[in-house]
């Protein structure tokens, strides 16, 4: 029942001002979120391929209001393109990125966001990595398919993530399991209305299923977003039974969350991604984990009532 409602503040500007200013906010938010800076996530990036797991980093920050926080968005991502270069770790480091950052929200915005991510796309093929597209809330994701399908046409291991949650997504899965794709799979982290999405977490584990059956059995690069063992398992079944070796599909994990699991996984010869969020804006990712589970609301609660 608290998610909903914890997702309803994380569009609030009054309490993003209050969570942001508590004083005991900044250990919890250090949970999920890697660093301030591009200097803070490299050595967590070197240290994370010395365990033998990739990552794909996430320059945070969505509720942009300027065409200008759209192209610092964009500078932020191409200076952390350099910093990968050096580290020289191919596709072991991608990035991933949300449109709203690069202006999908803003007058004349579809054309804007295509137009700030293609120099990210770019560089990131020209040091051997990629870039997966984010799905944010309903929506924009007509517009994040059709920039998908345009970075596609010059760089097709560009990815792109569908949400379980959605009645849509098994129909952009069937579309989207051909050759040379690479799909992430998640269950969905924003309010949707019951007119579009599954609202009990029975129905929405079932369409994961299903929807990870339609990737394993397609021709495309499936990602398996998710903490949860059971669909983990699942999805290890699935991918036996279409034949798949280990390193033909991946798993992908949060960073800060079941961190035990990523190496295990990693240790027994599956391919494990960390998603590895920094930067300042970190309000509305932070507060998508807090709604994800009420422990960590009660946990964040102690902590400011303890600091403050
Ligand atoms: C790599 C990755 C990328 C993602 N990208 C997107 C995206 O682009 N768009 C989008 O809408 N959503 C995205 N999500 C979020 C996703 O939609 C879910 O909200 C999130 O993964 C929680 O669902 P779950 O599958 O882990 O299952 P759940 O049933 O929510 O969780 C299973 C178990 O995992 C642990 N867990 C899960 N979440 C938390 C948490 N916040 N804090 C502590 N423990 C937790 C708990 O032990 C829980 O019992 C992404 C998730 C991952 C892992």
């Amino acid at each position: 029942m608290l998610g909903p409602v914890i997702l309803a503040a994380s569009r609030s500007d009054k309490m993003r001002r209050f969570i942001s200013a508590a004083p005991g906010t900044k250990q919890v938010v250090d949970r999920f979120i890697a660093g301030e800076s591009v200097d803070q996530v490299v050595p967590i990036v070197e240290d994370a391929a010395g365990k033998g797991l990739e990552v794909t980093l996430d320059v945070v920050g969505e509720d942009i209001t300027t065409p200008a926080q759209a192209e610092a968005a964009r500078d932020a991502y191409l200076e952390l393109v350099e910093r990968l270069k050096v580290l020289d770790l191919g596709v072991r480091a991608e990035m991933s990125v949300k449109l709203s950052m690069f202006g999908q929200a803003l007058e004349g915005g579809h054309e804007l966001a295509l137009a700030n991510v293609r120099p990210v796309v770019e560089a990131a093929a020209a040091i051997g990595t990629t870039v997966t597209l984010d799905a944010e809330d309903h929506t924009t994701l007509d517009s994040m398919f059709a920039i998908h399908e345009e970075l596609r046409k010059d760089f097709p291991q560009t990815g792109c993530v569908i949400q379980s949650y959605l009645f849509r997504t098994e129909a952009d899965a069937r579309r989207l399991a051909a050759a040379g794709s690479r799909v992430r799979i998640v269950k969905g982290a924003y309010k949707e209305p019951a007119s579009v999405a599954y609202q009990n977490k029975a129905e929405i584990d079932k369409a994961y299923v299903r929807v990870t059956r339609i990737l394993m059995e397609g021709e495309g690069y499936p990602m398996i977003g998710s903490h949860d063992p059971r669909l983990i398992a699942v999805a290890q079944e699935l991918g036996r039974q279409a034949g798949r070796k280990l390193d033909e599909y991946e798993f992908q994990m949060l960073y800060g969350i079941r961190s035990d699991e990523h190496v295990r996984l990693a240790a027994e010869g599956h391919r494990m991604r960390v998603y590895t969020a920094y930067g300042t804006d970190w309000y509305g990712y932070f507060m998508r984990r807090l709604a994800e589970k009420p422990a960590n609301l009660l946990f964040f609660a102690r902590s400011v009532l303890t600091k403050g």
